[in-house]
């Protein structure tokens, strides 16, 4: 680790404003659960089961009203009633693309507002959620670093997230009907705004909520965390987490990738790789995912596809790359289609996968790095348009 000064800032979670003494429910993990119902006078012998029927009833059945939990006395639902909620983000907009990409824009405590991008694919989707309002990392390539209001998000919000999309796309089992193997939200990955490794413990409540074998049940497997390279915390991902991890990696040589990644200046190339090796050992996962954004110039010579596969051998990988997303205002360019198949090609030769990434709902700005940023600029539009009628 080099001696230079924190790249973070603090970030603060701000708690939901609910009537005093009111919780969400949502988010809690299960001893967390069982706390409150005792503290609201379920007797301790009785909470284990309590905190397994209303689990089942928020993440199994997605029922949001303490009265439709059946299988509870109905004096004890009033009582849940009073002192609870089950409260997840609100959606204030939403945009289908042509390929059929979903994109959601939420509200938080706060009045905040964080993006969440649904992508149907063959046989399965992907949901692409948000871990921190903005990013406190700046690379100079992504337009989420450019924001300055940053605060993270509670693991009521990361996993309301999830649960908005299933209402969205109907996705809750209806009791007594045949279960449906097929889903549309199969996989969930933590590529949104945000850098999920500084808002550690809600991001790993969250995807443990996500995991439980009683409620959304997606395995390990199907949840992906991306880091830009936050070294100290990869161990713990792969300990408390279990999840596939991507990695933003972007360049091959410490003087480049200090300028796309900043946070290389803290934790370099040789320590993220080292903190690498280990992950699919200790997470029991099988590949780590490079990711790798093309830029014109900067990153996409025969050189450095040649140096990554070098610094990256005897590492289980698969290597993404991900043709750059422009944004108003950008400093880099896209790299040419030829010289991203050039580049996948000594990467293929090498016995890499390395697909290439294809932008998706590029019509709603609902790619990589473009999110939120998207949503600003319609507003400094709206403003545009206020100021030009004289508003
Ligand atoms: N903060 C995390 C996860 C969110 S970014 C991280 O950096 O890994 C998800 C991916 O999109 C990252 O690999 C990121 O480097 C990449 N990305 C950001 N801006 C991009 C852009 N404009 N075009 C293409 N990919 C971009
Ligand atoms: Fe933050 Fe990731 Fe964007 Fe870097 S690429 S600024 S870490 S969201």
């Amino acid at each position: 680790m080099t001696a230079t000064a924190p790249i973070t800032q603090d970030v603060v979670t701000i708690p939901r404003k609910m009537p005093e003494g009111t919780v969400n429910l949502v988010g809690l993990t299960r001893d967390a659960m069982r706390d409150a119902l005792i503290a609201i006078g379920t007797p301790e012998k009785q909470a284990k089961m309590r905190v397994g029927q209303i689990w089942q009833w928020i993440y199994q059945w997605g029922v949001r009203d303490f009265a439709e939990m059946t299988n509870l006395a109905k004096d004890y639902r009033a009582k849940l009633a009073e002192n609870f909620v089950i409260e997840i983000p609100e959606v204030v907009s939403k945009q289908v693309s042509e390929d059929g990409t979903r994109k959601y824009l939420v509200r938080i405590a706060g009045g905040h507002e964080v993006e969440v991008v649904y992508i149907p694919e063959e046989g399965r989707g992907t949901l692409c959620i948000s871990s921190q309002v903005g990013c406190t990392l700046t690379c100079s390539f992504c337009h989420t670093g450019t924001q300055k209001l940053v605060r993270n998000l509670t693991a009521g919000e990361i996993i309301g997230q999830v649960m908005m999309a299933r209402d969205d796309l109907g996705e809750w089992p209806k009791q007594g009907a045949p279960k449906d193997e097929t889903r549309l939200l199969s996989n969930i990955v933590l590529m949104g705004m945000g850098e999920p490794l500084y808002n550690f413990e809600n991001v790993r409540d969250a995807m443990k909520i996500a995991m439980d074998a009683e409620g959304i049940q997606l395995s390990r497997r199907r949840i992906t965390l991306s880091t830009s390279g936050v070294v100290p915390e990869i161990a713990r991902t792969a300990q408390e987490i279990g999840c596939q991890l991507a990695v933003s990696f972007h360049a091959t040589t410490n003087e480049t990738r200090n300028m796309l990644v900043p946070i290389n200046k803290r934790w370099n190339i040789e320590e993220l790789l080292a903190a690498l090796k280990s992950y699919p050992k200790v997470s029991n996962s099988e590949r780590i995912t490079f990711e790798y954004v093309m830029l014109n110039g900067v990153n996409d010579t025969d050189d450095d596809a040649r140096r990554l596969i070098k610094l990256i051998e005897g590492i289980p990988a698969k290597i993404n790359l991900i043709p750059f997303n422009e944004w108003p205002g950008a400093p880099y360019k896209r790299s040419s289609n030829n010289r991203i198949r050039a580049f996948a090609d000594i990467i293929y030769k090498a016995g890499y996968a390395s697909p290439i990434r294809t932008p998706r709902g590029e019509d709603i700005m609902a790619a990589c790095g473009q999110l939120k940023s998207a949503t600003e600029r319609e507003r400094k539009s709206r403003r545009q348009i206020e100021a030009d009628a004289g508003l």
